[in-house]
């Protein structure tokens, strides 16, 4: 299987040709023609180093609209370098998405610079769960419109501590989004994420 044949666009199939990525992984091969088909739900046990990023990340970026200013995608991640980590990689997958914007939100930085590169017009925003909470909580942001959400490493979030930010965070989104909860292991805190705020996920193990 090559990524052309997983129906990438060819800004994406640019990007990856660029960065060398020469075939999907098996997350990769298995998550992304779910997510770039029908809406809805997915769950996918798969380690980090599986090249789950680009597995949620390329579907993301060909899914958002680029033409809107308005956030539609909310990644959401257990600590500041992971965030940091995805940011930087979303750049990267979408280096030929004209009009991209991505925006990273964490703890122990200035939330005003974070403000201002939301209001910049990020159609993605890459967040730790505190900081999230207190960008939305002041108001420094708007996830009413978002459609995907995804949770990474979600038993490492909920092993941090976050299940009330995350219960919080999603509670501002719409109720129709899609929800895409990537974990290397699949605890009862987890599986109750996956049952409370999910619908019919599709699955997959890798
Ligand atoms: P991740 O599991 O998302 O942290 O990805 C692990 C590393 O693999 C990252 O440095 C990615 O840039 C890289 N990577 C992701 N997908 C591929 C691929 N299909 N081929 C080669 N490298 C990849």
């Amino acid at each position: 299987n090559t990524f052309q044949d997983l129906g990438l666009n060819k800004d994406l199939l640019q990007a990856i040709t660029d960065l060398g990525f020469t075939q999907p992984s098996e997350v990769q091969e298995k998550a992304i023609p779910i997510l770039l088909g029908a809406e809805g739900d997915l769950v996918a046990l798969a380690q980090t180093g599986t090249g789950k990023t680009a597995a949620f990340g390329f579907p993301m970026l060909e899914k958002i609209d680029l033409d809107s200013r308005t956030t539609q995608g909310l990644i959401l991640s257990p600590t500041r370098e992971l965030c940091l980590q995805i940011t930087n990689e979303m750049k990267l997958y979408g280096k030929y998405c004209k009009g991209l914007n991505v925006a990273a939100v964490y703890g122990g930085a200035s939330i005003t610079e974070q403000a201002r590169e939301v209001k910049r017009g990020a159609q993605i925003i890459v967040a730790t769960p505190g900081r999230m909470k207190d960008m939305i909580s002041r108001r420094l942001v708007d996830i009413t419109k978002i459609q995907y959400a995804v949770l990474d490493e979600a038993d490492e979030m909920l092993n941090m501590g976050f299940k009330e930010d995350i219960t919080d965070i999603l509670s501002h989104t719409p109720a129709d989004k899609s929800t895409w909860l990537f974990s290397a292991t699949m605890p009862k805190e987890v599986a109750a994420i996956a049952k409370n705020f999910m619908h019919n996920p599709q699955e997959i193990t890798v």
